[in-house]
């Protein structure tokens, strides 16, 4: 560890004072670091992927291959921790994303493929992830599914509608009723946004 990193990303709460209200936690002696500081992975490196996860046994829920495609979020939403937590934003290169569900499917038998993220509509490469893992998953006998979490959804609408992934549910998350309100959390998602997406939702099939 670079000496300028010493104690970095390590947090002993017992090490450390917080005043019943308000304020920061503050170091109980002078040689603990202060402040704390977060350590992340500037790349999100292949080999740190699972390449063979747990089969259960039994029936469980979110059975299926998961891929982080990737870490972080490009929007800023005010009230989000983990839009702050999880910065900056990382994304995995599909050819990579092909490979893990590659071997997943092979190892794991599994039904159904999930590109997960905490947006996954703002991949830079969204239409091609998807339209190359549903094809991989096609070939293997399973489905895609893509958890089509994002504010932006109506462009992973069309890719999802034009590949070979099983049409489950979408999830619109607008956050607030009014544009000015998504304005002042930092939503960016405009009334004209959201119809847009609904309208090409119902047009590609799927019913509310
Ligand atoms: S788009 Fe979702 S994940 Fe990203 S910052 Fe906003 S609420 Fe958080």
């Amino acid at each position: 560890m670079a000496p300028g990193h010493r104690g970095s990303g390590v947090y002993v709460p017992s090490f450390y004072q917080v005043p019943a209200v308000g304020g920061t936690a503050r170091p109980t002696n002078a040689g603990l670091p202060w402040p704390v500081v977060a350590r992340t992975v500037p790349v999100l490196r292949s080999e740190d992927h699972p390449r063979r996860m747990l089969v259960p046994l039994a029936e469980v829920a979110q059975d299926r291959l998961s891929i982080e495609v990737q870490r972080g979020c490009v929007r800023g939403c005010r009230f989000c921790q983990a839009g702050y937590l999880y910065r900056p934003v990382r994304e995995r290169d599909v050819n990579e994303c092909l490979a893990i569900a590659g071997e997943g499917l092979r190892h794991g038998g599994n039904e159904e493929v999930s590109l997960l993220s905490l947006s996954t509509s703002d991949h830079s490469q969204v239409e091609d992830l998807v339209d190359r893992v549903s094809a991989l998953a096609a070939e293997r006998g399973s489905r895609s599914r893509c958890r089509a979490s994002g504010p932006t959804p109506s462009r992973l609408v069309w890719t999802v509608a034009a590949s070979r992934v099983r049409r489950t549910g979408f999830t619109f998350a607008p956050e607030a009723g009014s544009e000015r309100l998504r304005t002042v959390i930092n939503k960016g998602l405009s009334e004209q946004d959201i119809l847009l997406a609904v309208e090409r939702a119902m047009d590609a099939g799927w019913r509310a």
